[in-house]
């Protein structure tokens, strides 16, 4: 019975932060997500998307709370969406042995993974602390993410994000600016604006 292993923890943990970077504004929004990923059975329809969008707007507020320093606030809006999802652990005989997984709200798969995603991240925190739990301080990112190493992904979501801020840094430099603030109003002012 391996589903709630270190690995799977962090899976779901992961997934949870896409889910709360994604918008659902689309159908095909929630299909990407559960491409590959949630258990077979009937189509995402539009009461999936809704809990989707309601799921991905909790699990935000989790993240940045957390990363306001705000460990109780991030716990509760977590437990909101939990509630909402109805989220509950199973656990089912597979074989010789016992399967654990988390139901969601009328058991569709994207309640499933919703769920899953959800009760990962609650896993996920107890086991490394909410102030893992980062938001991208570049300009223009509105991620949020897990911190899975300390020193490096400290305050960028991803590569992408931290060479994108080191070369405006190496460009500004050049430039014979100051260095700008990451994440400050100035930093969110584009370049060629900030020179003039
Ligand atoms: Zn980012």
């Amino acid at each position: 019975m391996d589903t709630w292993s270190g690995t799977a923890i962090t899976t779901w943990a992961q997934r949870a932060a896409v889910v709360a970077n994604t918008d659902f504004e689309r159908l095909s929004d929630l299909e990407a997500l559960l491409a590959g990923a949630a258990s077979p059975g009937p189509a995402a329809g539009p009461d999936d998307l809704a809990m989707a969008g309601t799921a991905s707007a909790g699990l935000r507020e989790a993240f940045l709370r957390a990363g306001d320093g705000d460990a109780g606030g991030s716990a509760a809006a977590l437990n909101l969406v939990m509630a909402r999802l109805y989220a509950r652990p199973r656990v089912t005989v597979d074989g010789d042995g016992w399967r654990t997984y988390v139901a969601g709200r009328g058991g569709s798969p994207a309640a499933e993974y919703l769920a899953n995603a959800a009760w990962g991240l609650a896993q996920w925190v107890g086991r490394y602390g909410p102030d893992r739990l980062g938001r991208c301080q570049a300009s223009r990112c509105r991620s949020v993410y897990l911190v899975r190493r300390w020193a490096a992904q400290r305050r960028y979501c991803s590569e992408r994000c931290a060479n994108r801020m080191y070369a405006a840094a190496f460009r500004r430099r050049q430039a014979g600016l100051p260095p700008a603030g990451e994440g400050t109003a100035a930093a969110d002012r584009p370049l060629g604006a900030a020179r003039g």
